[in-house]
């Protein structure tokens, strides 16, 4: 059994020999994974220290060159109003009225290169020379120009998901270039000092069990400083539109073996999980996730951003407070970026790891018996 199948179809029996086997024995119908997102959470704490970082995002354009067939943003979609912020007033956005507990700002986009050159390059430098919030950057494949120009701006961490690691799924869902190219960005990036994010989607059409098994492989064997795992929604105008939702209990799984694999990533509650599931968001929490972004877009164009769907939910700062709290976890009293900087030079994670480790063996024994 993988850790990824819904704890709503236990029929069939755990595979033995498969790392990516849980502890199941007590498993029923309607029952979750407690034993392995316990171990996931408790790696988290002894790592992080039930604390959670707090970003915030603001989604500057919604334009987009790509056509990822999941996405409503795709360049096909014709009944989708195309917006672009400026740079000035999201600065003063930033600078003066976000909530107190963000430390890093995370700017995204889509794939607009107009909006990096016009919008995202001076409100980098801005917010780099008048903040010291980290600076997360999502915004495409880009030229190596362009990563460097935003890198030399200031950026420290840039999220790139691959959302599928099996490169003829990556071109069945249409998602940008090759999965070979959006991996070997995901190398540069990292060669050049960015911190890298990246992640996947549960639940995408086409995708089975081995992929994501696949996917989650080839993650862990990347530069990755976190990820990121969401379940599929399907956006409206999309070719995937009727497709259904993915799987609240796979993803939360993911969730916890990411934190077991790689303790020392950071793993973010997504509000798709609320979308899907009403304590999705909270349960990523209590499953090792250690992120939390609340949404500073104005209002006025958050419709035209849709990322999952136009109604989808905004977590807002009440929103994500709550959920922090609801787990039982407090705000980080660092930044994500500052701690990256931190913790990576110290050496801290690589003794981190080791226990984890050792919890996914225990983990990995105990469903053999
Ligand atoms: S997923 Fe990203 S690159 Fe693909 S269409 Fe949406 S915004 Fe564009």
């Amino acid at each position: 059994m993988s850790p990824f199948v819904s704890s709503r179809r236990y029929e069939a029996p755990v595979i033995p020999g498969q790392p990516w086997s849980i502890p199941v024995r007590a498993a029923t119908l309607d029952t979750t994974l407690p034993s392995l997102h316990e171990q996931a959470r408790a790696v988290r704490d002894e790592v992080f220290g039930r604390r959670v970082f707090v970003r915030g995002v603001v989604e500057v354009s919604s334009h987009c060159r790509e056509n990822c067939h999941y996405c409503a943003m795709r360049r096909d979609n014709h009944a989708l109003t195309r917006y672009r912020l400026a740079a000035d007033e999201l600065a003063e956005l930033i600078i003066h009225h976000r909530p107190a507990a963000i430390t890093d700002i995370d700017i995204q986009a889509g794939e607009d290169p107009v909006a990096v050159r016009e919008v995202v390059l001076p409100l980098v430098r801005e917010l780099r020379r008048r903040t010291q919030l980290g600076i997360t950057l999502c915004l495409g494949t880009l030229s190596p120009r362009e990563y460097d120009q935003l890198r030399a701006a200031g950026g420290d961490y840039y999220v790139m998901k691959i959302e599928t690691g099996d490169a003829d799924h990556y071109q069945l869902i249409g998602a940008p270039g090759t999965l070979a190219e959006r991996v070997a960005a995901i190398g540069y990036l990292a060669g050049q000092g960015w911190k890298v994010s990246s992640g996947l989607i549960v639940g995408l059409p086409g995708q089975t069990q081995a992929h994501v098994k696949q996917t989650l492989d080839l993650l862990a064997e990347l530069p990755l400083a976190g990820c990121s795992v969401s379940p599929f929604v399907a956006g409206g105008q999309t070719p995937y539109g009727a497709a259904p939702n993915g799987d609240i209990e796979q993803t939360l799984n993911c969730v916890a073996w990411m934190r077991l694999r790689a303790p020392h990533w950071i793993i973010p509650a997504v509000s798709a999980m609320r979308l899907v599931s009403e304590d999705g968001y909270v349960r990523a929490f209590n499953a090792g996730a250690n992120l939390a972004t609340i949404n500073l877009t104005p209002r006025a164009v958050r419709a035209d951003y849709p990322i999952y769907k136009r109604d989808r939910i905004i977590m807002d700062e009440e929103r994500v407070l709550s959920a922090i709290a609801g787990a039982g976890c407090k705000l980080s009293r660092v930044g994500m970026a500052e701690h990256l900087k931190n913790t990576l030079a110290t050496g801290r994670v690589s003794r981190s790891s080791e226990a984890a480790s050792r919890a996914f063996e225990a983990a990995h024994s105990d469903t053999r018996l």
